[in-house]
């Protein structure tokens, strides 16, 4: 008897859940770049959890760091109160993100940092005098959490179908893929820098000065690693400083090395004016989400006339052991050179990628810094049915991976070796082979 018999009542999110009640997966345990499985298998992971693991499970220094913790402050509140790690966690940051930014807000999930970063750049607006600049833009098959303001901006219509209306005043980019001019394109496509000029379009339609943000995710992810073409961020960036609109880029995925850089804007080389981050900032070990402000739009409030000012926060904001979590996990970035590691392992990775060309039902393969997609062609009248099968057929083969329509997600835990590259290419090759 594997299976508890509290599943029958425990509500799991996402739609494969009655397959998932009829046979269910259950992970016990994780070390490295392994989970055990109730049955005791080892189950090698392609995804690092729900792509927040970046130094590798159960790492020993980020564990004793929160055990620590949790024995000398439980808890401790950030409203007019605060604890010294709460500001250590901000200094190391704000160094790790190369002094791009001024602040840093705490949150406790990805979610809560994209509606916090849009509340945020509204209420900017607000204390400049600009209070007509409400509008909000976003991109289609953009996934930016599931709060009202995430769904808002989110490019994905299934997600937001029961919840309507949600915020007013939202338009939503096209989205840049282009399975036909970029299938097995490696890293940026070519075309389409002025793909980004579509914000011209919006910007003519409602005039700029009713627009107070662009949301994006440098590269998306959980809609199926949608990399950019060349210059399109670039574009949007001058765009946005233009118009004098604030370009926040949500970073939950793209952060903590995804790209084999500490963020997507130093991949890219551009300056948001905000950004979000979650998952990897504690390794995944506790729940912490951030939003990183840059310098002006801090002064802006602080000099802003009284009665206008951010009021916004959670009980959980800053708890000690999630910026224990984010300190250790910050310390082994450094001492274990976690990024250089993931740069020496990433031609290796994108080759093995891409050797998949060719097989059955392969339709794309795409690949960035430590993260892929393998895009299968979908079965007539059921989308995702295909993938999602490669997706049962690997975990019984012992490989977690992530599915999201018709794409196989891939985004390893950083601390990967060759070794563990070879044995999810190669599972993955047979379990392609087999498909229908
Ligand atoms: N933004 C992006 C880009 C994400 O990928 C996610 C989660 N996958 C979120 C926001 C939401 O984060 P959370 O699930 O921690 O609320």
């Amino acid at each position: 008897q594997t299976r508890p018999e509290s599943l029958a009542s425990f509500w799991m999110p996402f739609t494969n859940n009655r397959d998932f009640k009829a046979s269910p997966r259950l992970l016990v345990s994780a070390e490295g770049m392994y989970y055990k499985d109730v049955e005791g298998r080892a189950i090698l992971d392609g995804t690092a959890g729900l792509w927040c693991v970046p130094c590798g499970h159960a790492q020993p220094k980020i564990v004793a760091a929160v055990r620590e913790m949790v024995g000398q402050l439980d808890f401790a509140p950030t409203f007019q109160m605060g604890h010294p790690s709460a500001f250590d966690l901000a200094d190391k940051l704000m160094a790790y993100t190369n002094g791009r930014f001024g602040h840093v807000f705490y949150t406790n999930s990805g979610s809560e940092a994209v509606d916090t970063a849009l509340k945020i750049a509204l209420a900017y607006h607000r204390a400049r005098g600009e209070g007509t600049r409400t509008r909000l833009i976003g991109r289609e098959r953009a996934y930016h959490g599931v709060g009202f303001g995430g769904m808002s901006v989110g490019g994905i219509g299934g997600n937001r179908k029961h919840y309507g209306p949600l915020l007013p005043g939202v338009d939503h980019l096209p989205h840049t893929h282009n399975l036909e001019k970029n299938a097995f394109t490696r890293g940026e496509p070519e075309y389409g820098a002025h793909l980004a000029d579509e914000l011209e379009r919006i910007v003519a339609l409602h005039d700029a000065s009713t627009i107070a943000a662009v949301i994006v995710e440098p590269v998306a992810g959980s809609t199926g690693v949608l990399i950019p073409p060349k210059g399109y961020l670039k574009r949007l960036r001058e765009l946005c400083t233009k118009h004098g609109i604030l370009l926040i880029f949500d970073e939950v995925i793209t952060g903590f090395g995804r790209l084999t850089t500490p963020f997507a804007a130093d991949y890219f080389d551009i300056e948001p004016d905000m950004m979000t981050t979650a998952k990897g900032l504690t390794n995944g070990t506790v729940p912490m989400g951030a939003v990183f402000s840059k310098q002006f739009i801090h002064d802006t409030f602080m000099q802003a006339p009284a009665g206008i000012e951010l009021f916004h926060g959670y009980t959980y904001s800053g708890h000690p052991l999630a910026c224990a979590a984010a300190l250790a996990t910050l310390e082994v970035f450094e001492e274990q050179k976690i990024l250089d590691h993931a740069k020496s392992m990433q031609p290796y990775w994108e080759d093995a990628i891409h050797s998949l060309k060719g097989l059955p039902h392969v339709i794309d393969l795409r690949s960035i810094g430590l993260v892929a997609g393998i895009e299968l062609e979908p079965v007539a009248g059921k989308p995702g049915a295909r993938a999602y099968d490669a997706f049962k057929k690997m975990f019984a083969d012992g490989v977690l991976t992530r599915v999201t329509g018709d794409i196989i997600a891939l985004s390893p835990p950083l601390t990967l070796e060759k070794q563990h590259i070879d044995e999810l290419f190669g599972k993955l090759e047979k379990v392609l082979r087999g498909l229908d």
